[in-house]
């Protein structure tokens, strides 16, 4: 008998139908004698539709115009969490009619506690107690993902594709032995499936390799989720929420042929680059820079500095749109306190990584993708490497194209 973490995301549980199938897996799972925690996710596009409700909400009552700064991000939380709410109950009405045994649970009835940092709050504890007592009275427990609660009580949500990190949570509390994150697609693949049909699916990827793939933008799993997997080894298997089949294997060391030095290729698609002209070149002043950006939250990468001479730099990095909101207000301040420059904002790029441990090592790599996007005549506005990594930023209207030639060439 094993304790197993079940995750179902929104297009899975789209309408009632599509959570009966999900129903019948999870009791599938239970008859087969396993104590099942479900985790799912709001049904289809449902949290797009509060998003929009919140900008139109929050606009302009004169002129319809999105205020810059947005909805505030507290009512914001509470807004968006009510999706999954409506999910839980559903999934254990439907478990129910098919006699048997169900509870559904809010974030907060399960003590999933996070930090303040809402709509991108991390998670600090879970209360495994509640769910454990439940499942020793036979019942399968049915978690509202992508929410949590504050210690004074306050609704937060965890970045959106968050269930994800709910779940993986979940089963970290539980010591769950496994964790399957149902969606729709039946696996991990060397690139998004969707955008190139000649992906390759893969049996098994570390979580180094997956965690470097969420966080460059492969939207399967959420990058917290792959954090939390490799911090307390929850083994994590993605797979098809309709389909039998074996998915993908997400563990520690994945054992590789020496030629497969990648992994697979991530396109971001929604990047802007603020740019910092003319600021002082002297100790101390990215750090000021960064600091004050940490402190929003905001994701920055990419950063580049160049020393133009004369006593002057220039500093670039790049963003999400979705965090542009945040950003501008704070480039200001910014500016005001490194004392001179100019902040400018370009948005309309994408992002194509190349991602595998074996990357560094092998210069071909970079060299076969800069020919590929040439020959392509995709224009290159940025490189930056690690060790398991090449990225190029290009133009948006570029990105599908640059990533079918980069993945063309590197499998
Ligand atoms: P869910 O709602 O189940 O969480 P998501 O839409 O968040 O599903 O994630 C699944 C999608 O991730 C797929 O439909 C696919 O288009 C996309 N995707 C991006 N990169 C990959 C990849 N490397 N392998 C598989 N799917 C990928
Ligand atoms: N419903 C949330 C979203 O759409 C969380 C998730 O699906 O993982 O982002
Ligand atoms: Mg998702």
């Amino acid at each position: 008998m094993a304790l197993i973490v079940q995750k179902f995301g929104g297009s899975s549980v789209a309408d009632v139908g599509r959570i009966r199938r999900c129903a019948r897996r999870i009791v599938d799972a239970k008859d087969a004698g396993h104590n099942v925690v479900v985790v799912v996710s709001a049904m289809g596009k449902t949290t797009d539709g509060l998003v929009e409700l919140a900008r139109e909400a929050s606009s302009d009552p004169e002129t319809g115009e999105a205020s810059d700064a947005g909805p505030s991000k507290r009512e914001l939380d509470m807004l968006l969490s009510t999706g999954e709410r409506i999910t839980i109950a559903a999934m254990a009405m439907v478990l129910h009619a098919m006699g048997h045994e169900a509870v559904s649970f809010t974030g907060r009835q399960i003590g999933m506690v996070t930090d303040d940092a809402h709509t991108r709050a991390r998670i600090a504890s879970v209360d495994a107690d509640r769910m454990r007592a439940e499942l020793e009275a036979g019942r399968i427990v049915v978690v509202a993902g992508f929410q949590g609660v504050t210690d004074a009580g306050e609704i937060t949500t965890l970045g959106r594709g968050g269930s994800d990190t709910t779940a993986v949570a979940v089963a970290a509390a539980l010591k769950a032995d496994v964790c399957e994150i149902f969606t729709d697609v039946d696996g991990v693949y060397t690139t998004d499936p969707r955008l190139v049909p000649e992906a390759r699916k893969l049996e098994r990827i570390s979580y180094d390799e997956m965690l470097e793939m969420a966080s460059l933008g492969a939207k399967v799993m959420h990058s917290r989720a792959v954090e939390f997997g490799a911090k307390y080894e929850v083994p994590i298997h993605v797979r098809h929420s309709h389909r039998p089949d074996e998915g993908t294997l997400i563990t520690k060391e994945v054992e590789k042929m020496e030629e497969l030095q990648v992994t697979g290729v991530v396109l971001k698609p929604n990047l802007g680059r603020i740019t910092l002209d003319n600021v002082p070149d002297s100790p101390g002043v990215a750090a000021k820079v960064f600091a004050h950006l940490a402190e929003s939250g905001v994701v920055v990468d990419d950063i580049i500095q160049t020393v133009v001479g004369d006593g002057v730099a220039t500093i670039s990095f790049t963003v999400d749109h979705a965090d542009l909101p945040d950003i501008k207000p704070m480039l200001d301040d910014i500016m005001g306190q490194i004392g001179g420059g100019h902040a400018s904002i370009d948005v309309g790029f994408a992002k194509i990584s190349a991602v595998g441990v074996g990357i560094r090592s092998h210069t071909s790599v970079a060299s076969m993708m800069f020919k590929a996007l040439a020959e392509g005549g995709v224009n290159i506005a940025n490189i930056t490497t690690s060790e398991i990594k090449i990225s190029v930023i290009v133009d948006k209207g570029d990105g599908e194209k640059a990533l079918q030639l980069v993945h063309g060439v590197l499998f």
